[in-house]
């Protein structure tokens, strides 16, 4: 909060910092910047042993709709002895505006330079945030290349979804925290809080080397990682006794406690609401979906726990609208019977519930038509794929019949606006199939049609299928751009009419994103090359420019098609095998040769598991193996 305005200088509660607040006149929404939001937390700077700053790579909007962040500011201000502020990367007005005065990149909370924390987490979730990264690092007057740093700098960490092929971002990070970040946390900043109270601190080198032999702790720069003559991976090999040949994920059996008092923005994010994670982990088996496959086994948050959650959110925020989070709601246990619970007890609030992530079938409709004050403004349905055929292959696993049946229930409930979300570029895709989106987008308008009195609005969103590591479809090349465009004009003629919206992603940023997905160690040159030719905020068309990112790779000596375009043989060498997300090599390449044969594999929850490799390690699915061999005897 602001404590003192004088001229133009604006001191902080908290810190002996003054900035320059005119510079928030030269910026749009300052707000993203001036903190004290409710429910964010001030600690005391002086008397707080361990300061970490919380970074997420993206503007301030997207990051405070995020649920990764709030779980660790919570669990981190829960502990005595740290204190977690948060930093968002500044918009490009910010940055020039910082930059021009001389202001080092700094906390929401207290406002100290993040040059004055212990640690730096990033959380990464989406790989076109990659400069951003190195943008925030270099704002905060910290070098961004590891190797450059010493002792004096913080040490800059990270988590997330992107974490699970870190290579090409390896050489800008300390070190990696995989999988599940609440247990394993805690765990690391027991040897930081030891390094750091030591008498005489050891070199940051002998910290990582204790870092290392975490189990879920990835050190790149233990690791030396050889290549062949053509360019391919050679080996990874761990060059201290402390890293491991294989990093195993780590994976929370139980969900932690959920957040319930979390800082509530003074500007609207991208999801105004608050958010409780219902369940976590998914059992569809969806081939092409990466935070569906790594996520596994599904972990379910008891129906007690959730209504509770709800209450404190509603107390604590004021929040009237709670999302109920969850890679597949409609799979969540007796979803309806929550939700009606749910309308009951809050009644008198007016609360409004959403369920993000149904699956498409009349059910879902009869579910939402049961929600307490339902807003009939829009309906997303994901088919992905425009034929039977092509969802056999992806493992989508939905009928046309069911689509239509469900298409017909939401327009019958008074839904005008559906939203329809395909792939395209899917492994084995031909145009009939993409002529099987037009012909589906076609057959859901007539029915909005013959809705009595209703004119329909169909929005169709393309993406761009990209591989991604630890998936079934890990070694499958991304179509050409000239194959995608050619499919982009097409879908773009057959649905050119009133009432249908197409929208589709460019597929050079397409490109890009699959090439840093599956990328090695040597994209840490092109990362960088292509950050200080001005690259930043890639995931937003009108910063993206791929000129720039051409140039770094042509300067880093490399070819964005060998990453991204390349079918890669089942025995290459991945660089991100020594990553183990704990799904077997084997039940990968099964799951491939069934996608190629148009096999589906029934979800392990509803007939037998599928020997995915979880059974290995994970008490859930031990469990579930003992119940399925009771049953068959
Ligand atoms: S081990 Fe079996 S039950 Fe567990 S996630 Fe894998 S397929 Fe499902």
């Amino acid at each position: 909060m602001l404590e003192e305005v004088r001229g133009y200088n604006v001191r902080f509660r908290g810190s002996n910092l003054t900035y320059h607040s005119d510079i928030l006149y030269q910026v749009t929404k300052p707000a993203r910047y001036t903190g004290g939001e409710w429910n964010s937390v001030g600690k005391d700077w002086e008397s707080t042993r361990i300061r970490i700053a919380l970074a997420y790579p993206d503007l301030y909007e997207l990051g405070m709709s995020n649920m990764a962040l709030p779980i660790l500011y919570d669990l981190f201000n829960n502990q005595p002895d740290i204190l977690a502020e948060r930093v968002y990367a500044p918009w490009v007005d910010m940055a020039s505006a910082m930059r021009a005065s001389n202001i080092p990149l700094f906390s929401l909370e207290s406002k100290h330079p993040l040059k004055d924390f212990d640690i730096i987490g990033f959380s990464l979730g989406y790989e076109l945030t990659y400069t951003n990264v190195l943008n925030m690092l270099h704002l905060a007057q910290i070098p961004p290349l590891a190797a450059e740093r010493n002792d004096s700098y913080p040490l800059v960490i990270a988590g997330g979804s992107c974490a699970l092929n870190p290579e090409p971002i390896a050489n800008f990070i300390d070190f990696f925290v995989i999988g599940d970040g609440e247990e394993v946390s805690l765990e690391l900043l027991d040897s930081f809080r030891n390094w750091k109270g030591g008498d005489k601190r050891a070199p940051k080198e002998e910290l990582l080397r204790q870092v290392a032999a975490i189990p879920g702790i990835y050190v790149p720069s233990l690791y030396q990682v050889e290549y062949q003559t053509d360019g391919l991976p050679k080996s990874i090999t761990p060059t201290a006794a402390e890293a491991s040949p294989c990093v195993q994920q780590q994976i929370v059996s139980k969900l932690p406690p959920p957040v319930t008092k979390p800082v509530v923005p003074y500007i609207e994010g991208v999801h105004d609401r608050a958010a409780i994670e219902i369940s976590r982990g998914c059992s569809r088996g969806c081939r092409f979906c990466h935070a569906g496959t790594i996520s596994r086994p599904v972990r379910v948050r008891p129906h007690e726990e959730v209504i509770q959650a709800v209450g404190e959110l509603i107390a604590n925020c004021g929040y009237d609208e709670v999302s109920l989070v969850s890679l597949s709601t409609s799979d969540y246990p007796h979803i309806d019977k929550l939700v009606s619970k749910l309308a009951q007890q809050y009644q008198s609030h007016n609360l409004t519930l959403s369920l993000p992530s149904l699956r498409i079938d009349s059910s879902s409709i009869k579910l939402i038509n049961s929600l307490p004050s339902h807003k009939k403004t829009g309906l997303t349905f994901a088919p992905e794929a425009g034929s039977e055929r092509l969802r056999r292959v992806i493992n989508k696993g939905t009928s046309e019949d069911t689509l239509m049946e469900a298409a017909a229930a939401a327009f019958d409930s008074g839904w005008t606006n559906l939203k329809l979300y395909f792939m395209l570029g899917l492994p084995t895709e031909t145009v009939e199939d993409a002529e099987g989106i037009i012909q589906l987008v076609n057959r859901v308008y007539a029915l909005g049609r013959q809705a009595k009195g209703k004119r329909p609005q169909v929005r169709v969103s393309l993406a761009t299928f990209i591989p991604k590591p630890h998936t079934p479809f890990q070694w499958v090349a991304q179509e050409s751009e000239q194959q995608l465009s050619s499919k982009h004009e097409l879908l773009k003629r057959g649905l050119r009419r009133n009432g249908i919206r197409l929208s589709w992603q460019d597929p050079k940023a397409s490109l890009l994103e699959a090439v840093l997905s599956r990328g090695d160690r040597r994209l840490g040159a092109v990362i960088y090359r292509a950050w200080q030719r001005g690259a930043t905020f890639d995931a937003w068309s009108e910063h993206f420019d791929y000129e720039k990112w051409l140039r770094a790779f042509a300067e880093a000596g490399l070819e964005p098609t060998f990453y991204a375009q390349r079918e890669r043989p089942p025995d290459e060498l991945l660089p991100w095998s020594h990553i183990d997300v704990g799904l077997t090599t084997a039940f990968l390449k099964r799951e491939y040769q069934h996608a190629l044969n148009g096999k589906e594999t029934p979800d392990c929850r509803l007939k037998a598991c599928n020997a995915c490799g979880l059974e290995r390690r994970q008490p859930a699915c031990q469990q579930r193996l003992r119940e399925l061999s009771q049953n068959k005897r």
